[in-house]
């Protein structure tokens, strides 16, 4: 079915690329045939494909900097707007909504700013982008020659310990949600702070955590493993029932870096069906350059920079100073250190594509949220770059497309299929799940009428002790507690 939606237009781009190539043979006719313009394959397939990216940071930008992607930039100050969007014939993006952890007691709030920021956009330039929350969605977009805006949360504590807000993110457009940042939240361990001794950590995920990637199934949130912790991310893979992706991360193997995956990890993706969508930052993609950048001296003369700066800048209203705006003093310190090569990405991209195989990889390329890119790829115009080395090493056409967005959306329409009938099927069976309960308890449902629904219906859950605990904290009834209890035994 995809495959009918797609293919008439890849057909299409691909004689509209051929034609452009032909066009200037024709007013050369009469010249030498050996000044007639070559034909570039790897152009033509980068021309032709349906590219999505997975990562970008630029929300920041929009809300923080008041940066219009109908601006063009100059490379050192962001990496997306419209024209190099155009130039890179990216398709699709993640923009990420990336809270800080500064922003403590405002997660929601942070997000539904950033959240706004991207409608902005897409308010602003209706010709150019239009925002959407479906692979079809992305499909139309390309086919109407626009480019397509979608959200990710990253960092699961945005959603402040509350599964309505999960629902409400989703209801606001988001579709998928990295389960922690570099922090470690009140249900999922982060890979960014697991050596922390000083950080509460959870083996993995707590009950909570792992009810919230149910939640993000049944939804249809692309459950995002990227930044999380190794148990975290083998307890995700048990729990959810659809293809989970890494939106922006790269190979341990290659560079020794513990929010990488390791090829085990990437063989857990192959079983899963998901997507690994690699990371470009040059710290996760070359063993040299991490190696150089993480010299605990030096990053402590970054750190004290950084904080120096925040003292001398505070916000009036008493507001954290953000990531973008030390995001300067970050890219200068950053550029001390020689940029990798493209090999050690396109390494990267080849060793997912060797371990997970060639329908488990994909580019997140994480622009605007990293200070280092390898040579060649200043801004998202690049990207024809990355495909002319995929070409060179031998990878055709079909794997190519597979590549840069091809794996993605077959995933993306696999998780809305699971949705669906995860949906349909809570019709058919309709015994409670722990989120019906705290949603009624949430919405004053009293315990006699609690305990009424819980003896017709049954609950589909264990009331463990963290469960039982949770629902003591909103005052329910024991009369409720050993209704549950009893019904479950039955
Ligand atoms: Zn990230």
């Amino acid at each position: 079915m995809n495959l009918k939606h797609s293919l008439p237009c890849l057909l299409l781009l691909t004689s509209f690329a051929l034609a452009q190539h032909a066009a200037p043979h024709k007013k050369t006719a009469k010249a030498a045939p050996t000044t007639r313009p070559k034909a570039d394959p790897a152009l033509a397939i980068h021309q032709s494909a349906l590219i999505v990216d997975t990562h970008a940071d630029t929300p920041q930008r929009f809300l923080d900097e008041n940066f219009d992607l109908g601006q063009n930039t100059p490379v050192s100050e962001g990496h997306i707007d419209l024209e190099k969007i155009k130039q890179g014939n990216l398709g699709a993006e993640f923009f990420s909504i990336w809270v800080e952890p500064e922003f403590k007691g405002h997660y929601a709030q942070r997000a539904m700013d950033l959240i706004d920021s991207v409608y902005q956009q897409a308010a602003r330039h209706p010709d150019k982008m239009t925002m959407a929350f479906s692979a079809d969605d992305i499909a139309r977009a390309h086919d109407q020659h626009k480019f397509a805006a979608l959200m990710g949360i990253e960092g699961g504590h945005a959603i402040e310990n509350d599964i309505r807000l999960l629902r409400d993110f989703y209801r606001l457009g988001v579709r998928y949600m990295t389960l922690t940042w570099s922090n470690t939240n009140e249900w999922a361990d982060s890979s960014g702070d697991i050596q922390n001794p000083n950080v509460k950590h959870h083996n993995g995920m707590t009950d909570f955590g792992k009810d919230v990637v149910r939640e993000m199934t049944r939804l249809g949130m692309i459950v995002d493993i990227s930044h999380v912790s190794d148990a975290t991310f083998y307890q995700a893979l048990l729990v959810s029932q659809a293809p989970v992706i890494a939106s922006h991360s790269s190979s341990r193997e290659l560079t020794n870096q513990p929010r990488n995956m390791t090829d085990d990890m990437l063989r857990a993706m192959t079983k899963n069906g998901g997507v690994v969508m690699v990371n470009f930052y040059s710290a996760f993609i070359d063993e040299n350059y991490r190696k150089a950048s993480s010299d605990p001296e030096k990053i402590k003369q970054r750190d004290a920079e950084v904080e120096a700066y925040k003292k001398a800048h505070p916000h009036a209203d008493g507001s954290p100073v953000t990531y973008d705006e030390t995001a300067a003093i970050e890219k200068k310190w950053a550029a001390q250190f020689p940029r990798p090569p493209l090999k050690s990405l396109i390494d990267h991209i080849d060793h997912v594509a060797k371990v997970a195989g060639i329908d488990h990889v994909g580019l997140g390329s994480d622009f605007d949220g990293v200070t280092s890119l390898p040579e060649g790829i200043d801004s998202v115009a690049d990207l024809p770059k990355i495909t002319q080395a995929l070409y060179q090493r031998g990878y055709t056409r079909e794997q190519i497309l597979k590549i840069l967005g091809g794996n993605f959306m077959r995933v993306m329409r696999e998780v809305e299929a699971t949705a669906k009938r995860l949906q349909s099927e809570r019709k058919e069976s309709d015994a409670l799940s722990f989120e019906d309960i705290e949603l009624m308890v949430g919405n004053r449902v009293n315990s006699a009428q609690l305990v009424d629904r819980i003896r017709q219906h049954g609950v589909n859950f264990e009331l463990t002790p963290e469960r039982r605990t949770r629902l003591k904290a909103e005052k329910v009834d024991d009369s409720v507690l050993d209704t549950i209890a009893k019904v479950r035994k039955k």
